[in-house]
C-alpha cells in the first residue's frame, strides 16, 4: 500500500547537520550545537520540509529560532531543571499526570514532527518512552473508571497525532467506552509543523469522539499559511472546537505588534487564543525566556488593542510543581531583589526568577 503523504513527509524530515546544510547556511552558534551534541544529550533535532519552507534566509527568522538549535541550549541557568513542573510527583501511573482533581494528562507519545527548541516537556519529549502500549491504555482506562471526579482528559506528549489513525482510534475508543461523559482535549502542533497530518480520515475519526477539543501552538504570524489554515478549517467544518496555546519567546514573538497580528489572525480563523505561556524553567531554554516585567507590559498593551475573543490569558506553570496560574497581579504576593513570589491556587507560595 502507498504510504500516506504525511508519513512520507515525516520520513524525509531533516535530522542531521549534513541534511540541514543543504537547506540553509548555518551560523557558528548553530553549527556549535551539532558539535556539542555528540557528547551531551539535548532534545533531538528534527524539522519537516514544510516548516523549513516557512523560513526566510535571515538568522533572526522567527521560524528558524523555533526549530534550528543553537549552542545556547547547553547553558544552564539557576533554577532550571529537567522536570520544572515536578510532573513525576503527580503521576499515579507512568503516562498519567494528575496535577488537578478534575483533569488528567496522558503522555500518549514522545515524538513530534518538529522538536521545538523551546520545548518545556523536554525531559519526556524525544526520549525513550515511545508510544503508549495497549497495556498502558488499559491501565489508564481502569484508573479513569475508578476516578470519576476526573472530568477532562488531555491527550498530550510529545505529539499524539504522530500515532497513526488506527492506534489513535484504539486509545480514544477505550477511553470513551469507560467514560462517555469525559471532555477530551487533544494537544498537537501538527497543524503548524506538518499540516498534511490533518487528513479527511483523521478529522472524521476525531469528530466521532465529540466532545473533543483540539489545542495547537501557533507562536508567530509567519506560521499562519494557506496550508495551516486549510488544516484548521477542516477541524472547524467538522464542528471540532480549536484553541491555541502560544509560548512567549524572546526574539520570536516578544512584541505587542507581532502578538496582536498572531491573535487577530487566529481569531479570524475561528481559533480562540487560550493561553500565552511565560517560559518554564526547563533546562536549555533560558535564551528564550522573556523577563516577567516585559511579559506584563506586552499583555497590558494587548489588553488595550484586542477584544476578549482574541486576547489569551497570560499564564505560567509555577516552578516546583505549583501548577498553572494566571499572571494577573492578584497572585503576586511580593517581589524580592531577584524573584517574584506568587500564591498558587491552593494558597501555597512559589517563586519565579526575575532574570533581567
Ligand atoms: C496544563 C495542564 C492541565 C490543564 O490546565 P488548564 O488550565 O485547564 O488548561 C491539566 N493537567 C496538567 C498536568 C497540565 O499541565
Ligand atoms: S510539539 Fe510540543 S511537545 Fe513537541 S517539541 Fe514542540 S513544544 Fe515540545
Amino acid at each position: 500500500m502507498e504510504a500516506l503523504p504525511w508519513k512520507k513527509e515525516l520520513s524525509s524530515a531533516v535530522r542531521n547537520l549534513e541534511q540541514l546544510e543543504r537547506h540553509l547556511s548555518l551560523t557558528e552558534e548553530e553549527v556549535a550545537f551539532f558539535e556539542r551534541r555528540k557528547e551531551e544529550r539535548p532534545l533531538p533535532f528534527q524539522v519537516t520540509g514544510y516548516y523549513l519552507s516557512l523560513m526566510t534566509g535571515i538568522p533572526d527568522d522567527p521560524v528558524r529560532k523555533q526549530c534550528i538549535p543553537r549552542a545556547a541550549e547547553f547553558l544552564r541557568f539557576p533554577g532550571e531543571t529537567d522536570d520544572p513542573l515536578h510532573e513525576g510527583e503527580y503521576s499515579p501511573l507512568p503516562r498519567l499526570v494528575r496535577r488537578y482533581r478534575d483533569r488528567a494528562l496522558i503522555r500518549v507519545n514522545d515524538s513530534c514532527a518538529v522538536y521545538c527548541r523551546h520545548c518545556f516537556r523536554r525531559c519526556f519529549t524525544g526520549g525513550a518512552a515511545g508510544a503508549i502500549s495497549r497495556k498502558e491504555v488499559d491501565a489508564i482506562a481502569v484508573y479513569l473508571r475508578n476516578n470519576t471526579e476526573i472530568k477532562e482528559v488531555l491527550l498530550s506528549g510529545g505529539d499524539p497525532l504522530l500515532l497513526d489513525d488506527h492506534r489513535l482510534e484504539g486509545l480514544l475508543a477505550k477511553i470513551r467506552y469507560e467514560r462517555p461523559d469525559l471532555l477530551l482535549r487533544l494537544a498537537t502542533r501538527t497543524p503548524v509543523t506538518l499540516p498534511s497530518r490533518i487528513t479527511g480520515d483523521l478529522v472524521s475519526l476525531l469528530r466521532g469522539y465529540f466532545p473533543l477539543w483540539v489545542v495547537t501552538q501557533f507562536n508567530h504570524p509567519a506560521e499562519l499559511t494557506a496550508r495551516s489554515s486549510a488544516a484548521m478549517a477542516a477541524f472547524r467544518e467538522a464542528g471540532i472546537p480549536c484553541l491555541n496555546q502560544a509560548v512567549l519567546l524572546r526574539g520570536v514573538n516578544d512584541s505587542a505588534d507581532v502578538l496582536e497580528t498572531l491573535f487577530r489572525g487566529l481569531a479570524l480563523q475561528g481559533i480562540k487564543p487560550y493561553y500565552l505561556f511565560q517560559g518554564d524553567l526547563a533546562e536549555g531554554t533560558g535564551h528564550f525566556r522573556v523577563p516577567l516585567r516585559v511579559g506584563w507590559s506586552i499583555i497590558e498593551e494587548l489588553r488595550l488593542r484586542l477584544s476578549g475573543l482574541a486576547l489569551p490569558v497570560y499564564a505560567v506553570d509555577l516552578p516546583g510543581g505549583g501548577g498553572k496560574i494566571r499572571l494577573e497581579k492578584d497572585h503576586l504576593i511580593k517581589e524580592t531583589e531577584d524573584c517574584y513570589v506568587f500564591r498558587n491556587i491552593e494558597g501555597k507560595e512559589y517563586t519565579y526568577p526575575k532574570e533581567d
